[in-house]
C-alpha cells in the first residue's frame, strides 16, 4: 500500500462555506408552500427549522457564507481530513489514471455527516432551542447529530428506519452512548408512523417515512427544532467545507480533477465533494464532470421525472423542486441505507436538469465488489454508501485506460463501514441480490404527482 497522504493544517479549515446558488446562472426553482403554491420567505421554515439554517436555505445572493468560530473550534477535532492517492487501486486497475479520494471517514462518527450536525446544532443552540428531532437510515446522521446535540447541551429524539434499527444495531447504541433516544420507524408515537403501520403492517421504514414523524413530533413539541441530514440547500452548503479542503490538497497534489465523484442519497457528500471544483467550470476555468453515484435500487436522478415533491412520505414538508421517485416510492432494502431516499435536493435536481452534471446508477453487487477490492488495496473498509462512488470511479478508471487517458479522478470517502459489517458477511456469504425497479413501479409513483413544473 504506497498510498500518499495530502495533509493541511488546522489553519486550513475554511473559514466559509460555498454557497453555489448565489453563482448558478438558472436558480433552482423556489421551494413553495404545498396549499399556496408560493414561494416560501425564511420565516415561513422557522417552525420547523432554525433561524440561521432557515435563511441559509433560501440564500441565493451570498457566495461564501461565513462558518461560526463554535463550529470551526468543533471542527478541529478530526478536520482537515486527509486526501489520498489511491496507487493500490490504481495498480490493482492497472489504469493510467491518477486516483484520489477525500477521507470523510476519520471523522468521530465514521462518516461525512458530522460536517452538518454541527452547524445545525449550534444554530438551535443559539436561539435558545431545548430539543430536537431528525430521521436516520443507516443511522450515521442520527449519530452525527447525536454527538453534535450533547456536545451543545440539546435533547435529541431520532426516527431509525426500522430496516437499519434491525441491520444496523450498533449505530442505535452510538447514538445512545452519545445520550439521544431512538426509536424504530414507522411508530405507533405518531400520526403518520401509525398510518403507514395500519396501512402495511410488514413495512420496514423508509427515509421519507422516518422524516414525516420527526417533523411531527418537532412541530407538535415546544422550543423543538428539526434537522435533516441531506437533501436541503443548507446541508449541501454545510458539507462544501471538505470540497473546499480537497481543493487545496488537489494543489498540494499539484493536480485538478478530470472527474469529481461522490455516492447519492439526498445529495450532501456530493454536493460537498462537487460544488467547490463546480465553480470553477462557471468561471470556464475548467471542464471537470461531476458523477453521482446512485444505487440502481432507488434510482432518481437516472430515472426519476423532475417535478415538485414533498421531502417526506406523508407530505408534511414545503414542496421541493428535484427529480424524485415520488415520495410513496419504497425502495428494496439495500444495505446502503443512506441512500434509501426518494429524492434530490433542489440545487442538485437543477444542476442535472441543465447537465451540468451527469449521474450513473449502481447495482448492489458491483458497489460490494469495489468495496471490497478497495478495503483489500487500501486498507479501509468502506461504508456501502461510499462503495458506490468508489464503483463510478472504478468506471472511469477502467474507461480512462481503454481509452488511454493519464486522467484524474477524485472521489469522496463519505464513511467507513466497520458498523456495516453485517452487511459485508452476507455480501462475502453470496446472500446479497440485485434489485431492478420496473419502470412501470416509477411510473405509479409519479403519475401520482401534482404536475406544477
Ligand atoms: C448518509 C450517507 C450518505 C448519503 O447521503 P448524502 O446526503 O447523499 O451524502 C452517503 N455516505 C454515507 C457514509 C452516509 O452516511
Amino acid at each position: 500500500m504506497d498510498s500518499k497522504k495530502f495533509l493541511l493544517q488546522e489553519k486550513d479549515i475554511p473559514t466559509a462555506w460555498y454557497n453555489i446558488v448565489a453563482d448558478m446562472k438558472t436558480k433552482p426553482r423556489p421551494i413553495i408552500n404545498p396549499g399556496t403554491k408560493q414561494p416560501l420567505k425564511p420565516e415561513d421554515l422557522f417552525p420547523l427549522f432554525s433561524e440561521e439554517a432557515s435563511r441559509q436555505e433560501l440564500n441565493t445572493t451570498d457566495a461564501w457564507i461565513e462558518i461560526p468560530d463554535e463550529v470551526r473550534e468543533m471542527y478541529r477535532i478530526w478536520r482537515p481530513t486527509p486526501l489520498v492517492r489511491a496507487a493500490g487501486l490504481e495498480k490493482l486497475l492497472d489504469t493510467p489514471a491518477h486516483i484520489y479520494f477525500k477521507n470523510e471517514s476519520v471523522s468521530p462518527v465514521g462518516s461525512h455527516k458530522l460536517n452538518s450536525a454541527i452547524p445545525q446544532a449550534y444554530f438551535c443552540k443559539k436561539q435558545g432551542v431545548t430539543n430536537i428531532t431528525t430521521e436516520t437510515g443507516a443511522g450515521q446522521w442520527g449519530a452525527a447529530l447525536s454527538l453534535a446535540a450533547k456536545h451543545f447541551g440539546i435533547e435529541l429524539a431520532v426516527y431509525m428506519v426500522k430496516i437499519s434499527y434491525e441491520q444496523k444495531p450498533y449505530r442505535r447504541s452510538i447514538m445512545q452512548t452519545y445520550g439521544a433516544e431512538v426509536i424504530a420507524s414507522p411508530s405507533m408515537s405518531t400520526k403518520a408512523g401509525r398510518k403507514i403501520i395500519t396501512d402495511h403492517p410488514n413495512y420496514q421504514g423508509s427515509l421519507g417515512t422516518a422524516i414525516s414523524e420527526a417533523v411531527e413530533l418537532a412541530m407538535s413539541t415546544p422550543n423543538c427544532k428539526y434537522c435533516l441530514g441531506s437533501v436541503l440547500n443548507h446541508v449541501a452548503l454545510h458539507q462544501t467545507v471538505l470540497g473546499l479542503e480537497a481543493e487545496k490538497q488537489m494543489e498540494m497534489a499539484d493536480e485538478y480533477p478530470d472527474v469529481v465523484i461522490g455516492c447519492f442519497g439526498g445529495g450532501s457528500n456530493f454536493s460537498g465533494i462537487s460544488f467547490p471544483f463546480m465553480r470553477h467550470n462557471f468561471a470556464g476555468e475548467h471542464k471537470t464532470r461531476f458523477v453521482a453515484a446512485e444505487p440502481a435500487s432507488c434510482p432518481k436522478l437516472t430515472r426519476g421525472v423532475f417535478q415538485y415533491d414533498f421531502g417526506d412520505e406523508a407530505g408534511y414538508t414545503p414542496l421541493i423542486p428535484m427529480y424524485t421517485l415520488g415520495h410513496n416510492f419504497a425502495p428494496a432494502n439495500i444495505h446502503a441505507g443512506g441512500l434509501r431516499y426518494h429524492g434530490a435536493g433542489s440545487i442538485i435536481s437543477q444542476l442535472k436538469h441543465d447537465n451540468l452534471m451527469e449521474a450513473v446508477d449502481i447495482p448492489q453487487l458491483e458497489s460490494f465488489a469495489a468495496g471490497v477490492d478497495f478495503a483489500r488495496c487500501e486498507g479501509i473498509i468502506p461504508a456501502p454508501e461510499s462503495a458506490h462512488a468508489i464503483a463510478a470511479a472504478i468506471r472511469e478508471a477502467k474507461r480512462a485506460k481503454e481509452e488511454g487517458k493519464k486522467e484524474t479522478i477524485l472521489f469522496n470517502l463519505s464513511g467507513h463501514g466497520l458498523i456495516d459489517m453485517a452487511s459485508y458477511d452476507r455480501y462475502l456469504a453470496g446472500d446479497l441480490t440485485n434489485y431492478d425497479v420496473p419502470d412501470a413501479e416509477i411510473k405509479a409513483n409519479t403519475d401520482m404527482l401534482e404536475k406544477i413544473i
